[in-house]
């Protein structure tokens, strides 16, 4: 089994269809299985070998995708991280997981200038490192044979998002992402006429796995972007003629501000959501201005993605969906014992998906597990039809004065407000309640919020203890690559200046 396999099917079966579009450039699958043949086999010649690592440090682009799958056809391992990494934290994941071959741009090199000393590091490529991406081009045979790898066989290693601490790299197995792969592609009905938009970072389960991955398995063509841009995403949508949307909720309420949307959005068949919970009033407006439904899936980078599916035949607005094919939920209590059906406990996964574990940390893969049980580190609940619902992260929930406040709950009701763009709320250290609830705003373009009017409107819709203690305006809430809230920050920056 190897995962890049499906490059060589493709370039059979359908030579001349558009595999990736990037910078005015269209490449068949043809020719990117050719790349990735002669990159392989460039690789190999210079030591790579099944087993090595190759980092991948870089925004999306047409030779990040290169490396990525020759490194894999080869049977070696694509280490990713976020490009955004500063210094100190490259320095961590490059120790973790000692690379031979090191895939990055020419303004990333300073940042590697220690590590480039090292013994464990053979190559750097890129246009002025060791090698440059067309150099290993033209040394490679564009035949290369495929190394048949175990199923169980690392095929990639993705830095967590490092949202709730420190990245931890998670190994996928080639079985991991197929798995994972055949079921965004059957959910989603992708196929070849299939034209994704990929702005998400490669380096992230979303974007690498959910929608690169599954628009290569499938022939449709992978339009890249270098990261988020409003104006960039929807003239490519139009130029492009995409028909997959993909995105994390802050990018929607971004595009919720801009005018005629369902002109920009017309080549749109399918958008979708993950990684955040999406607030309901955000799917009401969407389809209002688009006509689209936003379709959710709940997953993680430990899962290779989806755990469920929010499906268009039955479909639940609010709930992240069912199952999906192979994969099973139990709801645990802290003990990871089952709870009762239509209880809250801990999200607990099991399936073909479902990672090994973390490179290097035998304690925190131990601590990640109940038995064979995933732990999610997310509380849901299911309905009695099957439904799932997230309630909220473990380490995100708040608990003031003894009563558990789930920070879901009442960010969907800020949500309510018109006069509020985005907000975050959090539990903030208090003498008296252990935590406090606090809510930090950010307004709609040139509105500000009335602290006294925002809490008569929570406090006759919660129940006390729910009710922000303060309501903070910010310009700003601290965000991930790939767009996610970081409330960790949030409340160390707090902390940091009110001490
Ligand atoms: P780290 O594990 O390093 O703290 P992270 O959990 O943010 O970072 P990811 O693997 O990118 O890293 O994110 C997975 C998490 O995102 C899930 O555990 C869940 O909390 C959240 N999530 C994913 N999809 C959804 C969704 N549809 N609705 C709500 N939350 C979601
Ligand atoms: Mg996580």
């Amino acid at each position: 089994m190897n995962l890049a396999a499906m490059l060589d099917n493709n370039a059979f079966y359908f030579p001349d269809r558009p595999a990736v579009i990037y910078e005015e450039n269209t490449v068949s699958f043809l020719r990117f299985n050719q790349d990735v043949n002669r990159v392989a086999s460039a690789m190999v010649s210079l030591g790579l070998k099944r087993g090595d690592h190759v980092a991948l440090c870089a925004p999306n682009s047409y030779g990040w995708l290169v490396i990525y799958f020759a490194t894999i056809k080869a049977g070696a391992v694509a280490v990713t991280f976020s490009y955004l990494l500063k210094k100190n934290e490259l320095a961590n994941v490059m120790a973790d997981s000692r690379p031979k071959f090191l895939f990055t741009c020419d303004d990333k090199l300073d940042d590697f200038s220690q590590q480039r000393k090292e013994s464990y590091l053979d190559y750097v490529i890129s246009d002025s490192g060791d090698i440059s991406l067309n150099a290993l081009l033209e040394k490679g045979n564009a035949r290369f044979t495929t190394v048949d790898c175990d199923r169980d066989e690392t095929a990639a290693i993705l830095y967590t998002g490092g949202t709730t601490g420190f990245p931890k790299g998670a190994m996928l197995s080639h079985q991991n992402i197929k798995s994972s792969v055949f079921n965004i592609a059957y959910y989603e009905r992708c196929n070849i006429n299939d034209r994704a938009l990929c702005f998400l970072p490669l380096n992230h389960v979303f974007g690498q796995i959910h929608i690169m991955n599954s628009t290569v398995y499938s022939g449709g063509a992978t339009i890249l972007q270098p990261s988020f841009d409003l104006e960039q995403a929807v003239s490519a949508i139009e130029k492009y003629g995409v028909t997959k949307f993909y995105a994390v909720p802050t990018i929607y309420i971004r595009l919720l501000g801009l005018s005629n949307l369902k002109e920009k959005f017309k080549s749109i068949r399918y958008c979708f959501s993950a990684a955040a919970s999406m607030a309901l009033e955000i799917v009401r407006e969407w389809k209002e201005k688009t006509g689209l439904d936003i379709f959710e899936s709940y997953g993680m980078t430990e899962t290779a993605t989806m755990i469920t599916y929010n499906d268009y035949y039955c479909h639940r607005v609010g709930s992240v969906g069912t199952l999906v094919n192979l994969v099973e939920v139990q709801i645990s209590d802290i003990d990871g014992k089952p709870m009762p059906q239509g209880e809250r406990g801990e999200i607990c996964v099991k399936g073909p998906n479902v990672t090994k574990g973390y490179l290097n940390r035998t304690r925190e893969t131990k601590e990640a597990f109940f038995g064979e049980w995933y732990r999610t580190g997310d509380i849901g609940v299911f309905d009695k039809d099957g439904y799932l619902y997230i309630v909220d992260r473990l380490k995100d929930m708040i608990i003031t004065g003894g009563e558990n406040v789930y920070s879901r709950e009442i960010e969907e009701m800020l949500f309510t407000r018109p006069e509020i763009l985005e907000c975050a709320v959090v539990g903030l250290p208090d003498p008296e309640f252990g935590e406090r609830v606090t809510a930090f705003i950010i307004p709609q373009p040139g509105q500000h919020i009335n602290s006294s009017e925002l809490k008569s409107y929570m406090s006759e819709r919660l129940a006390n203890y729910k009710v922000p203690k303060e309501f903070i305006e910010v310009e700003e809430l601290p965000k991930s690559s790939t767009g996610k809230l970081l409330k960790r920050q949030l409340r160390e920056i707090y902390k940091a200046t009110t001490t």
